[in-house]
């Protein structure tokens, strides 16, 4: 579904009330389209990857399209001549169809089965990430088309997601694979790491950089070739229910401990949650209310298995606000539709007396929302609307 421009206010780190014209497109999207839905802002796309290539200036971006895998904002990322970040076939076949050139992607699941490498081979994507031997091994076959890229494991704690409990080796093993390589003629191009998702310290970033800088040394200093490429990942915050650093702050030690790399070193990060996370708001509205135990209890058409499942997969708070300005707010409960008890989105939260049909808006609500939802107990997913699909200055360039 499309709609035409719109001055929608995704801002995201707010208590602020939705400004009038926002809430015009918001009851004219739902009288159009039926809640729940989820509105999708192209310009704040474009916004944060403009925003993120700044504060990075010599790092190419590869779009990570896990936590937001849509048509849409493949095709807006590929006009701001974005790259790419895959990890699985249902994403290549995503970015094949939305014709992105091959060599503006790298794949970066860390295991894979052939047929996953063949897939991305076929497509023509080349540079594949391993972290141990037996991954290592499975590119013997492919040793004249691939390139790879070894990844390291550094624990994060504070994250959304520590993602180096999952995958990631240490730098011994990394130097390890990467002279096994060298005896079994596979071209290693460099090395990545992943600090956890929505970091919110960016001296995670420099620590791992420095350690990624010792291995490339020791890499040289045992006669093995020079690795050419460093992926820094994704992991960088968004403003949720509590502000983090700007991004260019955020990026400024991290630039710093980059130039501190040889001048052959190029530099790669694949953002995902930054790009998106701010693109989408949600539009749930109250189907039924109950008053349990003195507080009110209002059941929306979209939770916890739907568009809110970051709140169990992602650890996410979102900024909940209702169009409903007017009132006394008291405590309340927001629950989802599904029959299940652990369906509940906010408790304790202070809403006016909401009526039947009411809307509830959640912010940042692009970034490992619907990607994780499901149809549990038949209830629908909430549909997309796209907003300001072209660029207010450009032409449309794919189709
Ligand atoms: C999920 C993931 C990303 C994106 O991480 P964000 O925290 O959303 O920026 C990047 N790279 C890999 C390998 C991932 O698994």
């Amino acid at each position: 579904m499309a709609a035409a421009r719109s001055v929608l206010n995704f801002q995201s780190f707010t208590s602020q009330a939705l400004s009038a014209d926002d809430v015009h497109l918001i009851e004219s999207s739902v009288e159009q389209f039926g809640a729940p839905l989820l509105l999708l802002d192209c310009d704040i796309v474009r916004q944060q990857y403009r925003a993120l290539s700044a504060a990075l200036p010599n790092v190419t971006l590869h779009f990570a399209l896990k936590p937001l895998p849509h048509p849409v904002v493949v095709r807006t990322l590929l006009q701001e001549g974005a790259s790419f970040d895959l990890a699985t076939t249902g994403e290549v076949e995503l970015v094949a169809q939305e014709g992105v050139p091959a060599e503006r992607t790298i794949h970066t699941h860390p295991i894979k089965r052939d047929a996953d490498i063949r897939d991305a081979l076929a497509y023509g994507c080349n540079v594949f990430v391993v972290d141990n031997l037996n991954e290592l091994a499975k590119f013997k076959a492919y040793r004249d088309e691939v390139e790879l890229l070894v990844r390291l494991s550094f624990r994060n704690s504070e994250a959304f997601a520590d993602l180096s409990k999952k995958f990631g080796c240490s730098p011994e093993q990394a130097v390890n694979i990467i002279e096994m390589a060298k005896e079994w003629n596979i071209r290693i191009k460099g090395l990545s790491f992943h600090v956890g998702s929505q970091t919110t310290n960016p001296q995670k970033y420099v620590e791992a950089i420095r350690t990624c800088k010792g291995v490339m040394e020791e890499v040289v200093a045992r006669g093995l070739p020079a690795l050419s490429t460093l992926d820094i990942g994704g992991g960088f915050p968004v403003n949720y229910t509590k502000q983090v650093m700007p991004i260019d702050q955020f990026c400024l030690p991290i630039n710093e401990a980059l130039a501190e790399l040889p001048e052959t070193v190029q530099v790669i990060a694949e953002p995902g949650r930054f790009i998106v996370a701010q693109c989408m708001m949600s539009v749930a509205s109250v189907m039924g209310q109950a008053e349990r135990d003195g507080q009110m209890w209002y059941y929306l058409d979209d939770g916890v298995y739907g568009s809110f499942s970051g709140l169990i997969f992602d650890d996410a708070q979102y900024p909940l606000v209702t169009l409903k300005q007017e009132g006394e707010r008291v405590p309340s409960v927001l629950a989802g539709p599904t029959c299940d008890s652990i369906d509940v989105i906010a408790e304790d939260i202070l809403l006016p007396k909401l009526d039947n049909g009411d809307l509830i808006v959640g912010r940042m609500m692009g970034a490992y929302t619907s990607a994780t939802a499901t149809d549990f107990n038949f209830f629908k997913r909430a549909q997309t609307v796209v907003f300001n699909e072209l660029a207010e200055n450009s032409e449309r360039m794919i189709g």
